[in-house]
């Protein structure tokens, strides 16, 4: 991960802290000279545009079609309209337009966040959170927003091998990691075999149309079931533990720490994913900013958390110390109510770590 990232996953985190409580307003729509030039010439054209505003302002799904199925479509307009931000602070601009039949166009939408309004120092880093092409197509005479799925090859037949469905041809080798990796877990946590079966796409965003997307790295979406994954050929562990605890509904802080525990992250084993926060936040110890930055990070992290290594690394390590203590078997009779701790009630509660004492402990395990 190089800084960019770092600084762009450091500014979501306090994107998400200081803008939660926004009311959720319209979000900002424009168009460029270019796609203003080509709506004064065709007039059909320029209702399909205002159908296109009208989907992003109302987020409208009557105006959408998706062959491809209810979920894919569903997945698309969650990545379209990302709950991180309140509309309010998106901005929806229309670049680009390519007329591909008489009754089918590509729009190009670049999606940002409005720095203006938002007036936080750390954004600096954000160009766009993606661009997407949309097709605008004319069916029974109405316009609507065609988000199907972009690639032929992803549009055949979905096939299915044991809990798995998948738009790729999955080798045999895979199966047989994903039944030692389940088997593995199954045993280790007296967990028993996920009941859903598992979307699974090899591909980067932009077989959904998205050419340029900031979350574009391996995620599980446990609403649709899906695993979208950069990586080819291997399982990746950490997706795959989020897809057999998905039953359960934790928390952030338990959800990543299991899934970092077991499976590792960002395609690295728990151990190198360690060695690779230590070496990229530690090894930086000495400079007295970076340790308030790193203290004062920590600080908001038990009380909450977010998408950063750091906090990832030491979700996992606090597990690892509850099981230690109490071994991995029991963990999922953990009651219900708790399925959402903060890592600071976590701590206290589970491994007797006042409150006065939970960073220096954090900072300890990190070491
Ligand atoms: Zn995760």
């Amino acid at each position: 991960m190089n800084f960019k990232i770092f600084a762009m996953i450091f500014a979501l985190y306090y994107l998400n802290t200081t803008i939660a409580q926004v009311d959720s307003l319209s979000p900002k729509i424009s168009n460029s000279q270019l796609v203003d030039f080509e709506i004064s010439k065709n007039s059909d054209l320029k209702e399909g545009i205002l159908n296109l505003h009208s989907f992003i302002s109302k987020q409208d799904t009557s105006l959408t079609i998706c062959k491809d199925g209810i979920e894919y479509r569903d997945f698309i307009l969650s990545e379209f309209f990302p709950e991180y931000y309140p509309l309010y602070y998106l901005e929806y601009h229309l670049l680009n337009i390519l007329q591909i039949n008489d009754t089918k166009f590509e729009v190009e939408i670049l999606n940002k966040l409005d720095y203006e309004k938002l007036g936080n120092d750390y954004c600096f880093q954000f160009e766009a959170n993606f661009i997407y092409n949309a097709i605008l197509s004319k069916v029974n005479n109405k316009w609507v927003v065609d988000l199907s799925l972009r690639h032929a090859n992803y549009q055949k037949q979905k096939t299915s091998f044991g809990n798995i469905y998948h738009l790729n041809n999955l080798n045999k080798g895979f199966y047989k990691d994903y039944k030692m990796f389940l088997k593995k877990t199954s045993k280790q946590f007296h967990l028993s075999k996920p009941n859903e079966k598992l979307n699974y796409i090899i591909g980067n965003f932009e077989i959904f149309g998205f050419p340029y997307s900031m979350s574009a790295t391996n995620r599980y979406f446990k609403k649709f079931h899906l695993i979208v994954s950069k990586h080819n050929i291997s399982i990746d562990k950490h997706e795959f533990s989020h897809y057999f605890f998905q039953d359960y509904s934790f928390g952030l802080f338990l959800n990543e720490g299991l899934a970092v525990y077991n499976g590792g992250s960002m395609g690295m084993t728990f151990t190198n994913f360690l060695k690779f926060v230590k070496e990229t936040y530690i090894a930086t110890f000495s400079d007295e900013e970076q340790k308030v930055l790193i203290e004062k990070l920590l600080m908001n992290q038990i009380e909450g958390g977010s998408f950063l290594p750091i906090y990832y690394a030491c979700s996992g390590l606090i597990l690892q110390e509850y099981f230690k203590k109490n071994g991995t078997e029991h963990f999922i009779e953990l009651p219900e109510n708790d399925w959402k701790i903060k890592p600071a009630d976590f701590l206290s509660k589970y491994l007797e770590v006042p409150a006065d004492k939970q960073v220096s402990y954090l900072i300890e395990l990190l070491k």
